[in-house]
């Protein structure tokens, strides 16, 4: 395995692919995101996957660069249709 260097260098070798991924990353990390609870906060990024609204201090698990990912959709949707079962 080759070890990883800063992410801010990515050259030319990893493809364009990724590199356009991790652009999306960091707009996504710039962007900004309201609270899913009082709908007006705007969300604090504590750490990695850890969320919390500056207004009702709202503090949640979500995506680690955005507050709700594909992932995290599909879960919840597992998660509420077993419960109904
Ligand atoms: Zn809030």
């Amino acid at each position: 395995m080759a070890r990883k260097k800063e992410s801010g260098a990515l050259g030319v070798k990893y493809g364009f692919s990724l590199r356009e991924r991790y652009v999306r990353v960091l707009k996504r990390r710039r962007a900004r995101y309201s609270c899913p609870r009082c709908d007006t906060g705007v969300l604090k990024r504590l750490s990695v996957g850890v969320w919390s609204c500056r207004k009702c201090n709202y503090t949640f698990a979500g995506g680690a660069y955005e507050p709700v990912t594909k992932t995290g959709e599909t879960a919840a949707r597992i998660v509420s249709s077993a419960s109904q079962a």
